[in-house]
């Protein structure tokens, strides 16, 4: 007779498609099922007890930390009262009308409208075809291209997946689709001449966005997206300049700038936006993760009022617009988004994620920065990376197979807390709740300093 844990692993592995897995593995059995069952602050408890301290907030998304009644009651309340009905054709529940207002009250100045979606995925098809919408509406049919860069993540979908810059997510799927390009990554620590200052480096990557745009004619691109600071590509702060040298030639062809702020948004660089938080002026701003933190799925498309009038006059000429999630603005989660934001302001968190997150990065910094194969420690607020080379003069990466990057964050897990292994590089990353502790922030550096040793000397 099995008992319950190896029945329900016998149950994983004979029935559950997991994602981003590597399904023979799995499915024989060789790589584990964790089964996670409950979790307080930063720190998540499995079904065998084991407590692990999540350094990555699940997927960067339990921004508040795990346990929050306040959400929890908010969600029961709301599926007393009404667990779902529509937003269509001007319906709407009372919690995701206020969210709508929260969210623009907290927003860039010039954000004007917030159309709901579940996923930061489908958030990004949303602004894809808003892009489109509205160069039909303006007479222009052919300005219609996207860019976005190597290394950008901006979901899993046929058009978003092409969005992404990475090839994992490409690979053996047929993608990238046209009409997607991509552009160089702000990679600064990955620049093609070492001589270059960080704001040489951004004008270089501004001249290549131009030479594309002008080898694409400029009347066929639509869009440009970006993460305000890589993410799943990297974690990798943008350089010196970056953004404004982008936005001039942006603005110079008339391309729509979409932020996707997935990762940024709710304060995960120290400021509410990272828009703000770097300068960015965006036509459309994608939100997700942070806007409920993932207690329950919910994501954003953020109009600027300027895009919004043009979709208005849309409207008028080509009646209502083609394009709804039957859980668009869904109760149940806009309840846990306004219980999420209250929580947010009401705890000051983003003052913590000022202050932990500076602690917690100079910690890595001081630990870390002067190892033999640690090339760059990296970050802005509380998100951060660590980026390991077999040769620290040239960079020079090591060989794929050797798996460093999972190793070294297989060991940090051994040692009871989270971070993830970013998927393309030896890159170890680091996305904890905002509620992080300076003790804990203390205690993941002494454990990843510690990992780092055990897989690397
Ligand atoms: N954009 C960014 C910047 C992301 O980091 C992610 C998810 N990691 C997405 C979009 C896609 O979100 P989802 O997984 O909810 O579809």
């Amino acid at each position: 007779m099995l008992d319950r844990n190896n029945e329900l692993n016998a149950f994983d592995r004979d029935h559950f498609f997991h994602p981003s897995t590597h399904m023979g593995t799995h499915a024989r059995g060789e790589s584990p099922t964790r089964i996670i069952k409950t979790g307080h602050g930063a720190t998540i408890v499995d079904r065998d007890g084991k407590e692990s301290l999540d350094a990555f907030a699940g997927l960067y998304c339990v921004n508040v930390g795990y346990g929050r009644t306040e959400i929890a009651e908010a969600i029961s309340k709301q599926a007393h009262e009404l667990a779902y009905y529509h937003a269509y054709v001007g319906h709407g529940s009372e919690a995701s009308i206020r969210l709508a207002k929260m969210i623009i009250d907290r927003a860039p100045d010039h954000m004007s409208r917030v159309y709901f979606g579940l996923s930061g995925s489908d958030a990004n098809e949303t602004n894809i075809k808003l892009v489109w919408y509205y160069n039909n509406v303006l007479g222009r049919p052919e300005k219609k291209k996207i860019i976005s860069r190597w290394r950008g993540y901006h979901g899993s979908g046929v058009m978003t997946g092409s969005l992404t810059g990475l090839h994992l997510f490409h690979n053996a799927f047929d993608l990238p689709r046209a009409p997607i390009l991509h552009t160089e990554a702000p990679y600064y620590y990955r620049r093609p001449n070492m001589d270059q200052s960080e704001e040489e480096f951004s004008s270089w990557c501004a001249e290549k966005l131009e030479e594309m745009i002008l080898a694409e004619g400029p009347d066929t691109v639509a869009a440009f997206i970006g993460e305000p600071m890589l993410g799943t590509g990297g974690i990798v702060p943008p350089p010196a300049g970056y953004w404004q040298k982008i936005q001039a030639v942006l603005e110079k062809y008339d391309v729509l700038l979409i932020a996707d702020e997935v990762v940024s948004g709710f304060g995960r660089l120290g400021s509410m936006f990272g828009s703000d938080h770097y300068g960015l002026k965006p036509d459309l701003i994608t939100i997700a993760k942070g806007l409920t933190s993932a207690y329950a799925p919910l994501s954003g498309s953020i109009v600027s009022e300027r895009m919004w009038k043009t979709l208005v006059e849309g409207s008028d000429a080509l009646g209502a617009i083609g394009h709804g999630w039957t859980y668009s603005a869904h109760p149940l989660c806009a309840a846990a988004g306004v219980a999420n934001l209250e929580l947010i302001d009401k705890l000051d968190l983003i003052e913590n994620v000022k202050t932990v997150g500076t602690r917690f990065r100079n910690g890595l910094s001081d630990a870390l920065a002067g190892h033999a194969h640690v090339g760059d420690v990296r970050g802005e607020g509380l998100l951060a990376a660590v980026e390991f080379v077999k040769d620290k003069d040239d960079r020079v990466f090591f060989e794929a197979e050797d798996k460093v990057g999972p190793r070294i964050a297989a060991a940090l897990a051994e040692r009871g807390v989270i971070g993830r292994a970013m998927p393309q590089g030896d890159i170890l990353g680091f996305a904890p709740p905002f509620c992080l502790t300076e003790d804990e922030a203390d205690l993941v550096v002494a454990r990843t300093k510690d990992a780092v040793a055990s897989v690397l000397g």
